[in-house]
């Protein structure tokens, strides 16, 4: 293949004015880290408003396209080939050669979009424009010039060097990560969580995760589901710490001492309460969850105003709106599915009752977590100081 560099577009980053360069400076640090596992030896560099990743050694393609296709603020990559520029003799052979490569069999139509910044080469953009569209037809007979609704544009520009490119392959969009401060994802084993962690990520957001785990009641192989599940949210959003917390201790007193059928508002209220007593400590401005209305006992509405009652950062529930199915869908799509739907138990459903509230009272929740008073605090402590903090990347 003759394609050794990719041309990065980039949108809403570029009208971000005086603080443009951080946008872009973060942009490039994503491609880096995307590329960094894959063959190429790619170099990253940005160029009077350009960026390119550009290999330095033999690479696999389709891997080096899928990687810059999961990186948020990216919304196009064109596939380049770049060559010295030699004048615009040498420039003719090219453009015919790369024109050869990929269009001589296909009946299309086509324009050529010259471009140059260097003002001294020997030909105007309109010039070139015409010739090299000219050439072509010379030399693909079967191909047409339409300058209207062309089936491809050979965008052809002078620089330092010289761009050929026709392909515009979609990016998945967004802001870049580390551009948007940082928050804590709940991260369950479900489909949910992993999504809602995307979703807040493409805006640009770091992620920080918080499991919580209740061995023996949940298994090693959940734990597991968790970190593999982190390690796939990370593909996008870069390395993320996550945080595990022993919640047994915590679950088996609420399971002692407080009503069943109120089990997992209280439960959640300390999932909360934890999640974002870590999030403070690790500087972030928000929680992230994978809760949407009505989806199960929990996630009505008046459940989520007592859940959200505890914590005073701001809770993001990007899946709020969605239904399951558009859920499904999106994790289909980041491919998270496979891996969320492994059936192993997630602390949540050993300790449900069979008939939990839909419509908890906020003051009656308040007076029964009462119950906990003089073994809660305790194991709160015991909780944050058995934290186990890994970097999933
Ligand atoms: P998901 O598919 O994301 O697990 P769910 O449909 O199972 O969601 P719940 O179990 O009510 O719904 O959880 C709602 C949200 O609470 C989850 O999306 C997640 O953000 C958080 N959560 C639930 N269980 C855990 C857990 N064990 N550890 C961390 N976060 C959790
Ligand atoms: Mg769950």
């Amino acid at each position: 293949m003759d394609t050794k560099a990719f041309l990065i577009k980039y949108g809403e980053i570029g009208v971000k004015g005086k603080n443009r360069y951080l946008f872009e400076d973060a942009l490039v640090r994503q491609i880096r880290f995307a590329l960094k596992d894959i063959d190429g030896k790619f170099d990253v560099t940005k160029e009077s408003g350009r960026i390119y990743a550009t290999a330095s050694e033999e690479f696999d393609y389709d891997e080096a396209l899928e990687a810059l296709k999961r990186v948020f603020g990216i919304v196009g990559i064109c596939p380049l080939v770049q060559v010295e520029n030699e004048g615009y003799e040498a420039l003719t052979k090219s453009v015919l050669d790369y024109f050869a490569k990929r269009y001589t069999d296909k009946e299309v139509s086509f324009k050529v979009e010259c471009r140059r910044s260097d003002k001294r080469f020997e030909k105007s953009s309109m010039e070139m424009n015409a010739e090299l569209g000219g050439m072509i037809l010379d030399a693909f007979p079967k191909t047409r010039v339409d300058v209207h609704k062309p089936d491809v544009i050979i965008h052809v520009e002078v620089r330092k060097k010289i761009n050929i490119f026709s392909e515009i392959i979609p990016g998945p969009g967004g802001m870049p990560v580390g551009t948007a401060g940082k928050a804590m994802l709940l991260l369950s084993g479900g489909i949910d969580s992993p999504v809602a962690g995307y979703m807040i990520a493409k805006r640009g957001v770091q992620i920080e995760a918080t499991y919580f785990h209740a061995p023996p009641y949940t298994s090693e192989r959940a734990k597991q589901k968790v970190v593999d599940l982190a390690r796939l949210v990370s593909k996008y959003a870069g390395p993320v710490k996550l945080h595990i917390v022993n919640f047994t201790d915590i679950q088996l007193a609420i399971y002692d001492k407080c009503p069943h059928d109120e089990l997992t508002i209280i439960m959640r209220r300390y999932m909360m309460k934890i999640a974002e007593k870590i999030g403070y400590d690790s500087d972030c401005q928000g929680l992230i969850t994978g809760e949407s209305i009505g989806q199960v006992a929990s996630q009505t509405m008046q459940s989520l105003y007592c859940t959200n009652e505890v914590c005073t950062m701001p809770v993001f529930r990007p899946v709020v709106g969605f239904d399951k199915q558009e859920i499904i869908d999106l994790s289909y799509k980041i491919g998270t599915y496979e891996t969320s739907i492994q059936p192993f138990e997630d602390c949540c459903t050993i300790f449900v009752a069979k008939h939990p509230v839909t419509k908890p009272n906020l003051n009656i929740i308040k007076k029964d977590e009462k119950k906990l008073d003089g073994v809660i605090d305790e194991l709160m402590e015991k909780a944050f100081a058995t934290v186990e903090t890994i970097i999933v990347e």
